[in-house]
């Protein structure tokens, strides 16, 4: 297992190790994986680039509720990854991080790499929890069978976690792009398509029990978020996603107890800008799963 990790700089105020974390803590792990990007790579430096910020002078560590992160995040570090494309053995080594993560009783908050890191995460989560809900935030339905011939494709996790039944019910926010064949998919996995276009009018009514929050961050509109490797116009802003998350993480028959941040590509950032969205991201949602 101590292989399976490449700890954080010892200079980091959040490191930590297994032994650290319990109820009431959140685990923060980074996956620098990109080798399943279908488009760009760059989304392997997003750990670094979202502790940078997170640890940047210009903010403190509270959320904006008011709770103080300070002893509540423990940096395990990076997910030791070979980052190759389709590897199942990368796959294996997520999960087998996280399982581990999840029965000390903390909660995981990953840190991307692309999005195909989501299905190998859920792999850890979806069997620890009874109808688990995941809230997924993104530009994209990700739920193609395969994606240039690549099952682990960052396209594809979605598909994979429904073909896997790692949860129970799927709700996907600020989808615009999708397919006939993804739109296909959406039908036959019983998924519910909140579009970019039909957000003002969605209400979490339906989104109870056990959540799993995947955030990707071109799901945000690229005005908001430039350093993502797909730029797709007319996505949410930071502020609608904040609320959105605040309102789960007060809602008195929902409880979120994972999540991740992913596709921060800083390669295409402007000054660090979407690094720190992720970062306040992570705030926000470690606020929430220590909840
Ligand atoms: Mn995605
Ligand atoms: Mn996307």
């Amino acid at each position: 297992m101590p292989n399976s990790l490449v700890a954080p700089d010892a200079t980091n105020p959040f490191a930590g190790s297994l032994d650290d974390l319990g109820r009431g803590t959140v685990a923060l792990v980074g996956v620098g994986v990109d080798a399943n990007s279908s488009y760009l790579r760059g989304s392997a430096a997003a750990p670094a680039a979202v502790r940078e910020q997170l640890h940047c002078g210009s903010a403190n560590y509270c959320s904006e509720s008011g709770a103080d992160l300070t002893d509540v995040i423990v940096d395990l570090g990076d997910v030791a990854v070979s980052n190759t494309a389709a590897s199942v053995a990368d796959a294996d080594m997520i999960t087998q991080v996280l399982r581990s993560v999840v029965a000390t009783g903390a909660a995981p908050l990953t840190i991307g790499g692309d999005h195909s890191v989501t299905y190998p995460v859920l792999r850890a989560l979806g069997p620890a929890h009874n109808d688990l809900h995941i809230v997924h935030i993104d530009a994209h339905p990700d739920l193609y069978d395969s994606f240039e011939d690549n099952r682990f494709s960052h396209a594809s996790p979605f598909a994979r976690i429904m073909e896997d039944q790692l949860c129970s019910n799927l709700t996907q926010i600020g989808i615009r792009t999708a397919t006939p064949h993804q739109r296909e998919q959406a039908a036959r996995f019983a998924i519910t398509t909140v579009t970019a276009s039909e957000f003002s009018q969605f209400d979490l009514g339906q989104v109870c029990g056990p959540v799993y929050v995947s955030i990707d961050l071109d799901g945000l509109d690229p005005a908001f978020a430039p350093g993502v490797s797909h730029h797709e116009p007319g996505g949410l802003t930071v502020r609608q996603v904040i609320d959105l998350l605040s309102a789960l993480a007060t809602k008195d028959d929902a409880t979120i107890v994972g999540a991740d941040v992913v596709e921060l590509n800083p390669g295409r950032d402007l000054g660090g800008m979407t690094a720190m969205v992720a970062a306040k991201l992570t705030r926000e949602l470690a606020a929430a799963l220590a909840t």
